[in-house]
């Protein structure tokens, strides 16, 4: 059986997990490859308008294995943890893709409700049915996907650069290089180096968080703004580039509260979709490490 797994949403975290899981229940599995030029233009084809560009390109995705598997991994994630929730558009993706795309094979569509060991061994023993019903191989099988999951995180840290500019927003903004035009090889040949979210403590996160008059009940609006907020007071770097999806309602609350609790720390927002030009980007960027570069050189001859 051919598992086709869209590299689209949050691939680059899930992915050493989902594709250990299936392989040891016997499955093969097919990754789409790379979000390219050809890739958008389907996903924008066969997606709504109103639809965030991560959603136009996982169309794009799961468009592209249609025809090439048996069936299609869209992980609809709902919770990751207690009391909180992924954006409203995650819990429809099935529903979006499968009406939008004609022609998909079965898709494995379990929710995923909750990273506790019980929930994540039901979504086990439903996803992995396609494949297999011994409950044993599926437990083995889990079990191998989490150790391996463990310590395969994405994460940017550069340390030979005397600037660094700190990339926060979804992960599929920022570990995407079509959809952020290569924006770490940008900064890299500015000479400014790139730091993520991933750097920051997780107990720093939710301290940040924990100050908020009300914590937001989206995941990962608590990581970006608790990121954000700590790198900005500890100085892990120089900037935030902040890397938004156009129409995504969590980035236009985080970022005003982001905003509201950094004060002057330098802080740009970049929004992207199927319309951002580079030329614009790249000006936008050398203009935001120029002012990086000057405030350094001034706090340089201060000192
Ligand atoms: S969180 Fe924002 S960028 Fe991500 S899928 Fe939802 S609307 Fe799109």
């Amino acid at each position: 059986m051919i598992i086709g797994i869209p590299q689209g949403l949050l691939y680059s975290k899930y992915h050493t997990f989902a594709t250990t899981f299936f392989e040891e229940l016997g499955a093969e599995i097919l990754v789409s490859p790379d979000t390219n030029k050809q890739i958008l233009d389907e996903g924008v084809h066969f997606c709504v308008d109103e639809a965030c560009l991560p959603m136009k390109i996982f169309h794009g995705l799961a468009a592209w294995l249609r025809d090439k598997c048996d069936a299609i991994l869209i992980p609809r994630f709902i919770s990751i943890a207690e009391r909180e929730y992924i954006c409203p558009m995650f819990c429809g993706l099935i529903e979006v893709v499968s009406n939008d795309i004609p022609q998909l094979p079965p898709l494995i569509d379990t929710p995923v409700l909750s990273l506790s060991d019980e929930k994540l061994f039901e979504w086990a023993r439903s996803a992995g049915g396609c494949v297999t019903h011994n409950e044993s191989k599926i437990a083995a099988a889990l079990d191998t996907a989490l150790q391996k999951q463990r310590g395969s995180d994405p994460g940017f840290y550069d340390t030979e650069y005397p600037l660094k500019i700190a990339l926060v927003g979804h992960m599929y903004n920022i570990y995407d290089s079509f959809i952020n035009m290569d924006i770490k090889k940008k900064l890299n040949q500015l000479g400014i180096g790139v730091v993520t979210a991933e750097c920051v403590d997780r107990a720093d996160i939710e301290s940040e968080v924990a100050k908020l008059f009300k914590k937001p009940f989206w995941t990962f609006a608590q990581e970006f703004y608790g990121s954000a907020v700590t790198i900005s007071k500890t100085q892990a770097a120089d900037g935030i580039i902040y890397l938004s999806s156009f129409s995504c309602g969590i980035d236009s609350i985080v970022i005003e509260l982001i905003q509201n609790e950094i004060g002057d720390f330098p802080f740009m927002v970049l929004k992207l979709d199927e319309h951002t030009g580079e030329a614009g980007a790249d000006t936008r960027i050398e203009a935001f490490s120029d002012m990086l570069k000057r405030r350094c050189r001034i706090g340089r001859n201060l000192s």
